[in-house]
């Protein structure tokens, strides 16, 4: 039964400093602090496989964020593989599309079941992957068992619509599944992600070929293990790995209907471009470069408790992370003072320890990058309120990417770092003087996630929710996701919508029926 499984893995985890014993499901997995390792992270038919790709020079080495250590080899996909897993699904579509959406639905509560169980065994898993905070990774593992049963609960709620059109006749509207999803994401919720993309389209009787980024692919298989032992026929959720080359033969093959991709402004360019030449249904999580706008009377505690959560979760690489911050002149200085302090006391260190608040950036290559931003912004002249700096906070981590969490002020709007998303722990600080000029400059951006206002006046809240031009906007809160509320972006952040009953929409067709009820009346 998987649940001992993953407990094994666990257990196996928890000590993973320690040279261990491991088990067929342990095995699959390596803790840091052991050898190189290689597993096979392609998950088909309802099991892991070997791929086919054999070239040697096919395959990439999985480093643990956290520390630099090598957690195993990962085969890249071939085109064959693409193939055979896209195949795969498409006949699964077969069957799964006609299940009644009780069946559906009560797969879909028995994965959630399992996840529930495991979620410290997923969140660990996930922890080696990605670098974050373990208490976060395991926020991020329920938050998914609450968006397994949303879909659940949304199997059922399927259906079409009944229009009398007169004299008897009538039509009536059929929501259909598209086929095969090819689903494509990002490194920094590596596991959420294959669930706000598998979730719902399996829920409306898809099936899915899913490709991770080459950087986490750790937990995706993981899910699969999951669906499958909830009882999901095999083929209705396969899991490809690699680079983009695999990511666009996915989403170039004949026979995946619709591409659901996570991931930055110029891939999804590239994405949208090829499913507009299968005509394809497509759908895009982009980037962002969010305003949080905080006024005077704002309950200024809660103000700086959501300036963290819009800017330091998973090391700042949150695509819908409020990074450009603008605070009502009478409170700046008192603002800043206060979140500066509450930033120097976060604990940076070891994700796997229950205290540590923020973890690893994901790679030495994003670190490089974010400390460039770091420095454009100091040429600039951008004062560093605090952090910024590149660090090794113990000498086990020595091989790990750390950089403390960053406040910026003396910004100006046109600077590099106010302007493109750094996807890192920075946050730029503003004044402003009035509304309508925070509003403009709130919207000044090709981007529109997210964006947030702390305030007292509810009347003017919600003036500024309807005016800023964002996918989602939070009031007096900051990076909230209810299964409930749709996500998705404005303007280049995004096309089409996860969450909430969309998802229906998303991941169905409409099919019109027209039943006549008397004779053909053909004038010719
Ligand atoms: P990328 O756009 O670099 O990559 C995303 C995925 O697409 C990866 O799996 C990548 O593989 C793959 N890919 C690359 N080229 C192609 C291609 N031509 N066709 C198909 N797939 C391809 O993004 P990152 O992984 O670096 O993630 C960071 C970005 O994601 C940020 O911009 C962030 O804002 C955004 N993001 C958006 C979210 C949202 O919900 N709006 C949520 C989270 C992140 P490979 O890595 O090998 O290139």
């Amino acid at each position: 039964m998987l649940g001992g499984r993953v407990c094994a893995f666990l257990k196996a985890a928890r000590c993973a400093r320690l040279a261990l014993g491991w088990n067929q499901w342990q095995a699959r997995y390596i803790c840091r602090g052991t050898s190189a390792f290689t597993s096979p992270m392609h998950y088909l038919d309802g099991e892991r496989i070997e791929p086919t790709n054999t070239d040697a020079g096919g395959h990439f080495p999985i480093l643990e964020p956290a520390t630099g250590h090598k957690l195993c080899i990962v085969q890249e996909s071939s085109v064959q593989d693409v193939h055979t897993a896209v195949v795969s699904a498409k006949s699964a579509f077969a069957s799964w599309s006609t299940a009644p959406g009780a069946e559906r639905a009560q797969i879909l509560y028995k994965t959630a079941q399992i996840m529930r169980e495991n979620i410290e065994a997923i969140a660990v898993a996930e922890v080696h992957d990605t670098g974050k905070p373990l208490w976060e990774a395991k926020f991020d593992v329920e938050g998914c068992v609450d968006t397994i049963e949303y879909c659940a609960g949304l199997a059922r709620m399927i259906a079409g619509q009944h229009i009398d059109l007169g004299r008897g006749n009538f039509g009536y509207t059929r929501r259909e599944p598209l086929g095969v999803v090819g689903a494509i994401g990002a490194w920094n919720y590596p596991f959420q992600m294959a669930v706000w993309k598998s979730a719902p389209a399996i829920c409306c009787g898809n099936t899915v070929v899913y490709k991770p980024s080459p950087l986490t692919p750790i937990t995706t298989a993981i899910m699969g293990e999951v669906y499958t032992e909830a009882g999901l026929p095999n083929g209705v959720f396969n899991v490809i790995q690699g680079s983009g080359a695999v990511g666009q033969y996915l989403a170039t093959h004949p026979d995946v209907a619709k591409v659901t991709f996570t991931g930055s402004v110029p891939t999804g360019t590239k994405v949208m471009a090829a499913c507009a030449q299968g005509i394809k249904y497509v759908l895009l999580e982009l980037g962002g470069k969010s305003p949080l706008v905080i006024f005077a009377d704002c309950q200024l505690d809660n103000a700086v408790k959501g300036t963290m959560l819009a800017n330091f979760l998973t090391q700042g690489q949150v695509c819908s992370n409020g990074t450009r911050v603008y605070v009502e002149r009478p409170i700046y200085e008192t603002f800043v003072d206060k979140l500066v302090e509450r930033v120097r006391a976060m604990k940076l260190g070891d994700p796997m320890s229950e205290d540590t608040t923020m973890g690893a950036i994901i790679s030495g290559e994003q670190a490089d990058r974010i400390m460039s931003f770091i420095e454009s912004a100091k040429e600039e002249g951008a004062t560093i309120a605090t952090g910024g700096e590149r660090v090794i906070p113990d000498p086990a981590l020595a091989g790990g990417h750390y950089i403390t969490p960053c406040v910026l002020t003396d910004v100006n709007d046109d600077m590099r770092v106010a302007r493109e998303e750094i996807f890192g722990p920075v946050v730029c600080v503003f004044p402003f003087d009035t509304e309508s000029e925070v509003i403009e400059r709130a919207n000044d951006t090709e981007y529109g996630l997210a964006g947030g206002v702390f305030t007292r006046d509810l009347t003017r809240a919600h003036r500024i929710a309807a005016k800023l031009q964002a996918g989602s906007v939070y009031i007096n809160n900051y990076n909230v996701y209810p299964s409930e509320l749709p996500f998705g972006g404005y303007k280049k952040s995004g096309i089409g919508r996860e969450n909430g009953i969309l998802n229906i929409d998303a991941f169905t067709q409409v099919k019109s029926v027209y039943m006549e009820m008397g004779d053909v009346d053909s004038p010719i």
